[in-house]
């Protein structure tokens, strides 16, 4: 066996029901360095968005109708990773828990057989937490003392010189112990054998006025309890029209359901919207539509990346195409020695500055006996953990605070060095016109959305526009934006409104051009009937 070390790592880690709030501590950890996610069909948009942006992404479970990556293509993809990447954090991301009807042990074989290093990150499993959200206990004192997780698809069809032979369930399945066990009996994959399993189990004796729910899409935004009996299980799966992922749990303990449905129909449950806007921005506004009840899919429609290394101002600009956008000098971390005082304007310059000076040998020996200025406490913050305390932070954290500070605790002498972006604008130079400024790090439109988050929004009810260039950048973005997709926007002031037209979307606007107003609009909307 060769040495492991040479590989990288797969983790195979459970990444919960749906509710991204249920992936462990440990997964999420994981998943936010990982280099490779190998995910499947039930993981929710909510997880993979915690992903490290930079993972390479790889989707191995299509909807049913597609190509489905073969378990044994998969095993042979980990392996692969594993011996191709040393070194590399490799994430294998299945819905719920890894080892609860999620062949993880077939996988954890095969890395064994090749001598991959490999971890286990459990999950919460479906079969207990789905219940759960319905308000179902899968045990309850006096009620059911024991829970059973049961296969209802036992195994994949099988193809036989050429004919598809579909899954047969049965076979295995032990119908006469099943039908006399008192437990909670809980059921994964088998809503289209349900018809099936429940009349097996009513010949085998089992009551046919045992409760019964299936719970679909449980956890998520989109989750339904239908309730029904063994008796009426077939003809209410049709007539409900229940669709996977589903489970379905018999037992007494499902009339506690009745009671304990916790969870509220929230204004916006069932719907999910796309929020455009840049990076740290959005996530105001999604965690107060999550909060609504609606699953949120954050297209952030710009990235910053370090200019590497550093350079002077005006000579490289990287989101306008100028024709002075020709040369970049860069800067010498050397030059440092030229400047008294150093003054941060964002957490992004913080961190650019500090890779980049660390990537080129240096480290911060080299600020000794430097002043350092920030534009406020997060900037601040950002710097003491780097080991860096601020001599400097204006009381109000503007650019224009910082500006007139320095310019009263600085003697004429001094000589200050700017750390910013290419977006900046001048209202430092204004009141510091002999300081010098270096880019440290540029804002581009961002080039690509990764499969999931494509697929996710073609299947949205409709994108929510907080200005136009939000709109300019999401249709030159999603340019292949799929036909079926809906074109309902909910815009922010006239002004996105005129550009989302433009780009043929239907808008509902905001009466004014605030987050409240446009929170407001859409709750009003989805509730007083799509026509309001
Ligand atoms: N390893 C997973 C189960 C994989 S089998 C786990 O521990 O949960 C896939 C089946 O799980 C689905 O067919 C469905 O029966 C069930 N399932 C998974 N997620 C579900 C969800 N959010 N709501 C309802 N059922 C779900």
């Amino acid at each position: 066996m060769e040495n492991s070390n040479h590989f990288g790592k797969v983790y195979l880690i459970g990444a919960g029901p749906g509710d991204p709030g249920l992936l462990t501590v440990r997964g999420k950890t994981i998943l936010e360095k990982a280099d490779v996610v190998v995910y499947d069909r039930l993981v929710s948009p909510g997880v993979l968005s915690l992903c490290n942006p930079k993972a390479k992404m790889v989707d191995v479970g299509k909807m049913p109708t597609h190509h489905k990556v073969k378990q044994s293509e998969i095993n042979k993809l980990l392996v692969k990773f594993a011996i191709e990447m040393p070194g590399a954090t490799i994430a294998r991301l299945k819905g719920g828990d890894p080892f609860v009807f999620g062949r993880g042990g077939e996988e954890a074989l095969e890395l064994v057989a090749a001598g991959v290093e490999f971890e286990v990150v459990p999950g919460v499993t479906s079969a207990i937490a789905v219940p759960a959200y319905a308000g179902i206990p899968v045990s309850h004192r006096g009620i059911a003392t024991s829970f059973h997780i049961i296969t209802g698809h036992e195994r994949e069809d099988k193809v036989d010189s050429g004919n598809v032979i579909p899954a047969q369930v049965g076979i295995s399945l032990d119908f006469e112990t099943l039908a006399r066990c008192p437990g909670t009996l809980v059921f994964l994959m088998g809503i289209g054998n349900m018809n099936f399993i429940a009349r097996r189990l009513m010949e085998c004796g089992k009551d046919p006025n045992t409760p019964l729910a299936f719970i679909e899409k449980g956890t998520t935004p989109f989750q339904r309890t239908v309730m029904a009996t063994l008796d009426t299980a077939g003809k209410t799966i049709a007539r409900e029209n229940v669709t996977a992922p589903a489970i379905t749990i018999m037992g007494g303990v499902v009339e506690l359901g009745k009671s304990l449905a916790w969870r509220k129909n929230l204004p916006l449950s069932g719907k999910r919207l796309v929020v455009t806007r840049a990076a740290k921005q959005a996530s105001g506004i999604s965690a107060r539509l999550t909060a609504l009840g609606a699953e949120v899919i954050e297209t952030p429609m710009i990235e910053t990346r370090d200019v590497f290394p550093c350079c002077h101002a005006g000579l490289r600009s990287g989101i306008s195409n100028s024709s002075e956008n020709k040369v970049a000098e860069p800067v010498e971390f050397e030059d440092l020695k030229n400047f008294d005082i150093l003054a941060f304007t964002s957490t992004n310059g913080v961190e650019s500055f500090f890779t980049q000076l660390l990537a080129s040998g240096n480290d911060i020996r080299i600020l000794a006996g430097k002043k350092i200025a920030s534009v406020g406490k997060i900037t601040e913050k950002k710097l003491l953990e780097y080991g860096i305390r601020c001599d400097y932070v204006p009381e109000d954290h503007t650019g224009e605070g910082l500006g007139l500070l320095l310019r009263e605790v600085v003697d004429d002498e001094s000589r200050i060095l700017l750390l910013q972006g290419n977006l900046a604008d001048d209202t430092l130079l204004k009141f510091l016109p002999k300081a010098t400024r270096w880019i440290v790090y540029e804002t581009l439109p961002i080039a690509e959305l990764p499969d999931w988050k494509r697929e996710a929004i073609a299947s949205a009810d409709a994108v929510v526009f907080a200005s136009s260039s939000a709109v300019e950048n999401f249709s030159s973005i999603v340019s292949t934006h799929s036909e079926n997709a809906s074109r309902l926007s909910f815009c922010i002031g006239r002004m996105t409104e005129a550009s989302a037209k433009k780009h043929g979307f239907e808008t509902i606007t905001s009466d004014e051009t605030t987050m409240d107003s446009l929170v407001k609009k859409i709750v009003e909307y989805y509730t007083m009937g799509e026509n309001a």
